[in-house]
């Protein structure tokens, strides 16, 4: 998985690779430069080959990930031991990522929580059970999550470090474990990481546990991973990628399982034929999704009020609502006393933003209680959007639903507009394909 990596290395790699001097003998008492480390050193190096690759990976690299290419391309080669040195166990909060991403690792390893409506998706699983209870489940609470909405937790490879707490969100909340047929293999034979103290045994496969394949998808809540199998840093190591949104705008989120390089040549061949098929894999993913190219916006904000029954009447003998404490609220969950009554202003932004750049525009229905003015200006803000697009962009606007006509009305923008009809529900059904009478009769003619 992606590790944070902290170090203080500073490697004097030029990417040109000039030959290495030939070294003088030291002044007495001093340590040779001859035995200095080399990190540009790589046995049998083909130069040129070697120059163009570095080049390439730094230009990649840029600012943001310098130090994946800094351990990856120079250290982790010839260094295990500063590789491993410069990835330390250290707590760093719990935190929201995207929307429907959480970061619940710990500074050397990673550990991931996907939120759906209908429970938790934890990606890897640290070490061991104390992290998976003082860092992982403590994170979930941290971020405002429970812990017993866990359903799956997927392992990406089996190493220690990313099974280690696995078994401990299975015994406390039943969730089940996803991994590949190759690395359960892996996890039911004894392993080098049994010896070490600070791994927990890994998890055998019980009978709910699943076992993925290339090109799956486990589905919860509306919410689809998709799988692939990337072999080489483990025999089956996952990748997965995901839908997250930023703010109620739609993203696709990749994860590598395993990035980090094996040491023989069939390995790390075998890790850049897993990479190439993850690019494709990555690329059909990103074609897929502009095809779609749906953007679904909901409200990020929204104005709620308590409603007070009165001891008015209306028309039809029932109670008035009187609506107190009119304010703007941000917080997903309306408050237990409350109602929402219209989009807040930063909605009502989206929105407007989002109608200025349509060529087609099919609006039905208003954003809130556009009768009481207090609950007006999301609706106003959406006519004078749709109004503006039609009149300056050209266009084509229309209007279903008599709430929706009598708004734009109120907004005395009603012929600012393509086109306006009070059946709301029956453009919808309209739309959907279904035959209306009355307009099946008027075309037979
Ligand atoms: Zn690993």
């Amino acid at each position: 998985m992606f590790k944070i990596f902290r170090t203080g290395l500073m490697l004097a790699a030029t990417y040109q690779l000039a030959a290495f001097p030939t070294f003088a003998q030291p002044v007495e008492g001093r340590q040779p430069v001859s035995g200095y480390a080399k990190p540009v050193a790589y046995p049998n190096a083909n130069v040129a080959a070697v120059s163009a690759s570095f080049n390439r990976a730094r230009k990649i690299a840029g600012d943001d990930l310098y130090t994946y290419f800094d351990t990856l391309c120079i250290q982790d080669q010839l260094y295990k031991q500063r590789t491993n040195g410069a990835q330390y166990d250290g707590v760093i909060p719990a935190q929201k990522v995207f929307d429907n991403l959480y970061y619940i690792g710990q500074m050397s390893v990673s550990a991931w929580a996907v939120k759906t409506p209908q429970g938790i998706i934890v990606i890897d699983a640290l070490n061991n059970a104390d992290e998976a209870r003082d860092i992982m489940e403590a994170g979930l609470i941290g971020v405002g999550l429970d812990p017993k909405d866990v359903k799956y937790v997927v392992i990406t490879h089996s190493h220690g470090d990313h099974y280690g707490g696995a078994q401990y969100f299975k015994d406390k909340y039943g969730a089940k474990l996803v991994a590949s047929a190759a690395d359960w293999d892996v996890m039911a034979k004894p392993s080098f990481f049994d010896k070490i103290r600070k791994f927990d045994v890994a998890p055998k496969r019980g009978a709910d546990d699943l076992t993925v394949v290339d090109g799956q998808v486990l589905s919860l809540g509306g919410e689809d991973i998709h799988f692939a199998v990337t072999p080489a840093h483990t025999p089956g190591t996952l990748s997965l990628y995901f839908k997250v949104t930023d703010n109620g705008a739609p993203h696709l989120a990749g994860m590598y399982g395993g990035i980090g390089m094996p040491r023989t040549d069939d390995l790390k061949l075998l890790q850049l034929q897993s990479m190439a098929h993850w690019a494709d894999v990555a690329k059909a993913a990103l074609a897929k999704a502009s095809q779609r190219g749906v953007k679904f916006l909901l409200p990020v904000d929204d104005v709620v009020a308590v409603p007070v029954k009165t001891d008015k009447l209306d028309k039809k003998g029932k109670a008035v609502i009187d609506y107190q404490n009119a304010r703007v609220s941000t917080d997903m969950n309306c408050p237990d006393d409350a109602a929402g009554l219209d989009i807040g202003p930063a909605s009502a932004k989206a929105f407007s933003d989002e109608v200025a750049t349509a060529k087609t525009i099919l609006w039905n229905g208003p954003m809130g209680l556009f009768e009481d003015k207090r609950f007006a200006e999301g609706t106003n803000a959406v006519a004078r959007a749709v109004a503006e697009a039609t009149q300056k962009s050209g266009a084509k606007s229309i209007i279903g639903g008599g709430d929706s006509v009598k708004a734009l009305n109120k907004a005395k923008l009603g012929d600012k507009v393509t086109f306006m009809s009070t059946g709301g529900g029956a453009s919808l059904e309209f739309l959907e394909g279904q035959v209306l009478p009355g307009v099946a009769a008027l075309s037979d003619k």
